[in-house]
């Protein structure tokens, strides 16, 4: 079996460290419980790592020496990418979601504040436009008005629907969250100089119809002189990616893990 987990792991013992939104499994041995279930042996590996590595070896990122991966969905998960002489896959394990962009800022389940997690990813963009539309002005707003006809509440996908048709709203609660990504994003280019950043996950799609803006403000935001111009390309394999991760690990020339 191969199993792509989100959370911080220890590979080699199949075991989950701990998981900032699934405080359920800390010091879990997944591996171990899912192999005395189904008597098989079992592989796992970080959700977004693993989800780099199907883009890396069979996806939209196949070309690249080195990159970025960006998992854009609940919560937002990582992965980084080099490939060597040979043309295997290091698999650098991380969950760069939790890299604070404002240490004053809101408290993260995994225990930080002003993770970039808690500004773009899908449940930032829900609480963003909740939050935005307790005022009493905007009360009569369309976004208001599609949040009272949508049972369960507004959700990134809807919220990224509007902004696309330019209702106000749901435009500058989309603009904010582009905005904090690429702060984040320059600073992962000024650390890592990958030569592509990858967007993938259920939000990745719409997070990429705004890279032209990004690459703009990447001109400020990363100090590398051509931040501006890294790649940054849409997953081929989307909200598909980690399923295709988790087969890699069982794959001839499975990609190797670092950590
Ligand atoms: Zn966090």
């Amino acid at each position: 079996m191969g199993v792509a987990v989100p959370g911080w792991l220890d590979v080699p013992a199949g075991k989950i460290l701990k998981a900032a939104n699934l405080p359920c499994w800390s010091n879990y041995p997944l591996a171990q419980k899912l192999h005395e279930a189904y008597g098989l042996p079992v592989r796992m590996e970080n959700d977004a790592s693993a989800a780099a590595a199907a883009e890396g070896r069979w996806g939209s990122a196949g070309r690249f020496h080195n990159f970025f991966y960006v998992s854009l969905g609940t919560g937002i998960g990582t992965g980084i990418v080099h490939r060597d002489e040979r043309g295997n896959l290091q698999i650098i394990s991380s969950e760069g979601g939790h890299m604070s962009i404002d240490y004053r800022g809101p408290l993260c389940p995994c225990g930080k504040r002003g993770c970039v997690e808690m500004y773009a990813s899908g449940k930032a963009l829900a609480r963003g436009a909740k939050s935005l539309l307790a005022q009493r002005r905007l009360k009569n707003s369309p976004l208001a008005q599609l949040a009272r006809r949508t049972s369960g509440g507004l959700n990134a996908e809807l919220i990224g629907r509007a902004a696309a048709r330019g209702e106000r709203v749901a435009v500058q609660v989309v603009d904010e969250a582009v905005e904090r990504l690429t702060v984040w994003l320059g600073n992962v280019i000024d650390l890592l100089e990958p030569e592509a950043i990858v967007f993938g996950g259920g939000l990745g799609r719409l997070m990429f119809s705004y890279a032209p803006q990004m690459r703009r403000r990447l001109q400020t935001l990363a100090s590398h002189p051509r931040g501006s111009q890294v790649r940054i390309i849409q997953a081929q394999f989307g909200s598909q990616s980690a399923l295709l991760g988790a087969a890699a690990l069982w794959s001839r020339n499975g990609s190797q893990h670092g950590s």
